[in-house]
């Protein structure tokens, strides 16, 4: 075996650091500059300026005052400056005798006794200024700055960093490909000194426009390898109506299917027909109806002799799915032999065991449930489409599970994940490019819009007369209470007070209480009692956040609104508006102690108060937050865009997204150089 030298400390932190290839290290990118091109006079100087100046040392003595110190004085002609070191060795002593002159560099403060600067570091004077700007990049402390920028210098200098766009690429937007990589990075790592810092800083800089459309161009190419990858993936064709359930559901519906339902269902359709398992996620916003959606999927899964998975994140939302979806398969599924399997880990083992029973089988054509759906003993017959609902609460491990559960090699399972957290074009172009989008852009009719309210918590008093003006009407009415996160039980008093204070105010009105950790029958009990109209009120943490459909509800008022987030806020806001009476959403916000809401809370309650367009939400939320909360469990561990930003540098992700499959196809040499230099080894994180 060949010996394998041992690594130093700093070569250690460099690979920890993910900058082991030079690659690496030319794409490390300066945190900031220090100018060290000019020498400045102490006379013009400012309290606070990191400056450079040369001067002759005039006086030079250790000193104890609490600490041993050695201070030395120096003199540039237009000022004095004392300099001090805590630690010193003899030598510097000696470099720093008096009536040496010093090129001097550090940040200079004001004192009673004149100028003065902490550690400065220094050398001889004279010798040549550079004619570049020094960066300054972010590092570890086994990571010294000098051994850093000699290792990017180097990097820099060896890389391999020829061109990778192909002559007809596009002209890229913001001027950004004016500038070869090469150019943009030589200079980014040493600017010259005239250039606008504002525009370095900013990233609007033609240099930085360059590396974002680089970056976004190598996400780009990764997102479209991976979806080819897919491409070769086989499913079995589902193709509707050759059993005639999808027919007898559309008309057994006690409804109409809006324009954009039909839509959607016509593109599911279509999707499941193909060879190549479907990958779509069907967004539309809280209420417009996704469930009968799912429900026509399914027939078409089960009419072409397959079965059909159900997941959804909690089990009141499931429980309330199954209930729907018996309702109204299960009279058309009966006739054929066939059954609805309910599965959950609370279920008892006996039912539990016949469950499974039923799924293996594939008597059950239906399999609806909680994460207990995916267990490693739940087998399938033949599982044809999974159904995940409110995706977005899911992470992908659960997912590549489901995928797992088919009957065999080349027979992966259609997938249709449903959530009403629309995820904005940007984002799902960037991150999602694998994905297909079907989007329920319309609510169904007769339902009147929800009024949003905002009202200080000080004014509770006039919010309880109003549920008690909605219960006597006969409305229903939810209050949620906070999930504060630190702890759990400050969060169970919270919700557990608000039951008692309005189970007192409001006599004669139900008044119910549900949080996480109720046992789950009680939950159930307290959800039905709500779902069948006998509760006025119910008090509840955000359990009821996702899904529950009570249409009598008519208002809905939101604690401490200030704490939660806008996707949040509008989930649960969609809670109400579900039925044809007038309905509203109450945010009841308290400041903080200095009497002041924080910027982030206030512009989120502005955004709920302005609009309800779910799309519109996901896109402020996006401006608030950044990408990261939308992304969720997809990305964890997965590498960011570390220059682009996808709000700001949209023009640049267009332009990445038509390039891709230019290079692809036409330059595959390119585009794997191009994605290896961006990515090395990590694309497979941006896969899943
Ligand atoms: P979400 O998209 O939030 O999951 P649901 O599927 O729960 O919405 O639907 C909300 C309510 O609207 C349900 O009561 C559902 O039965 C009803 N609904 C769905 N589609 C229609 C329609 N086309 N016309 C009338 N009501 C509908
Ligand atoms: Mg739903």
């Amino acid at each position: 075996m060949a010996e394998t030298k041992a690594l130093s400390e700093p070569q250690k932190a460099l690979i920890k650091l993910g900058l082991g290839r030079d690659v690496d290290l030319a794409l490390h990118l300066p945190l900031r500059y220090e100018d060290e091109t000019r020498i400045v006079k102490l006379r013009d100087c400012r309290e606070g300026e990191t400056a450079q100046i040369e001067a002759t040392v005039t006086d030079s003595q250790v000193q104890f005052r609490g600490r041993r110190q050695l201070v030395v004085t120096v003199d540039d002609g237009t000022d004095t400056c004392q300099l001090r070191f805590f630690s010193f060795y003899p030598s510097q002593q000696k470099a720093l005798a008096v009536g040496t002159r010093l090129r001097i560099r550090g940040e200079l403060k004001g004192g009673f006794a004149g100028w003065g600067m902490m550690h400065p570091t220094y050398k001889p004077a004279g010798g040549e200024l550079p004619e570049a700007l020094t960066p300054v990049y972010s590092t570890v402390a086994a990571l010294p700055q000098a051994y850093l920028r000699k290792a990017v210098q180097s990097g820099l200098a060896r890389a391999d960093l020829s061109e990778t766009l192909p002559p007809d690429a596009p002209p890229a937007p913001a001027r950004a490909t004016t500038w070869t990589l090469l150019q943009a990075l030589q200079f980014l790592h040493h600017p010259t000194p005239d250039v606008s810092l504002a525009a370095l800083e900013d990233h609007s800089h033609p240099a930085w426009q360059r590396l974002k459309a680089e970056e976004l161009l190598a996400q780009q190419l990764s997102q479209l390898e991976s979806r080819r990858e897919h491409e070769q993936l086989r499913a079995a064709p589902l193709v509707p109506g050759r059993g005639g359930l999808h027919e007898q559901l559309l008309a057994a519906l006690p409804f109409q299917l809006t324009a954009a339902q039909r839509r959607v269902s016509e593109e599911i359709a279509q999707g499941l027909a193909r060879a190549t398992p479907m990958n779509r996620l069907l967004q539309g916003d809280v209420g417009s109806g996704k469930t009968v959606v799912a429900a026509l999927a399914a027939a078409i899964a089960i009419d072409a002799g397959r079965q059909c998975a159900l997941m959804a994140p909690t089990e009141i939302l499931a429980e309330q799915h199954f209930r729907k979806l018996i309702g109204w398969l299960e009279p058309l599924l009966a006739p054929r032999g066939q059954r609805v399997a309910w599965l959950t880990g609370s279920q008892r083992k006996k039912e539990r065991v016949e469950m499974l029973e039923l799924v293996a089988s594939g008597e059950a054509a239906l399999v609806i449930g909680t994460h207990a759906v995916i267990q490693e003993q739940v087998q399938f017959k033949a599982l044809g489409l999974a159904v995940i609902d409110e995706q977005h609460r899911f992470g992908v491990e659960q997912r590549l599970a489901l995928r797992g559960k088919t009957a065999g090699e080349g027979n992966e399972p259609h997938m249709l994940m449903m959530s009403a957290t629309p995820i904005p074009r940007t984002l799902a172009m960037s991150y999602y490019a694998d994905l297909d989008v079907s989007t329920i852009d319309e609510l169904p009719p007769g339902r009147t819009p929800v009024v949003t309210k905002l009202i200080s918590d000080s004014r509770r008093e006039e919010v309880i007369e109003r549920i008690r003006a909605q219960a006597a009407a006969g409305r229903q009415v939810y209050w949620v209470c906070p999930l504060i996160e630190e702890s759990e039980s400050l969060d169970l008093t919270n919700a557990t007070e608000t039951h008692v204070a309005l189970s007192e105010a409001l006599p004669g009105v139900m008044v119910g209480l549900l949080h996480s950790r109720m046992p789950q029958p009680e939950k159930k009990a307290v959800m039905s009692l709500f779902t069948g109209g006998q509760m006025g009120v119910l008090v509840s943490t955000t359990v009821i956040e996702v899904g529950v459909d009570v249409p009598n509800a008519s208002l809905m008022v939101i604690e401490h609104a200030e704490r939660f987030g806008l996707s949040q806020l509008h989930q649960l806001r969609g809670r109400v508006g579900r039925g044809a009476a007038a309905s509203a959403c109450v945010l009841l916000y308290s400041a903080g102690d200095n009497g002041r809401l924080g910027e982030t809370a206030r512009s989120r309650l502005k955004a709920m108060a302005e609009t309800i367009d779910g799309f519109e939400i996901a896109r402020r939320d996006l401006e608030i937050r950044g990408p990261g909360e939308f992304l969720g469990a997809r990305q964890s561990g997965a590498p960011l865009l570390r220059f682009a930003d996808l709000v700001l540098d949209a023009a640049l992700l267009e332009w990445a997204k038509a390039l891709a499959p230019i290079l692809l196809d036409r330059h595959p040499e390119l585009a794997r150089k191009h994605v290896m230099r961006w990515l090395g080894g990590r694309q497979d994180y941006l896969k899943a």
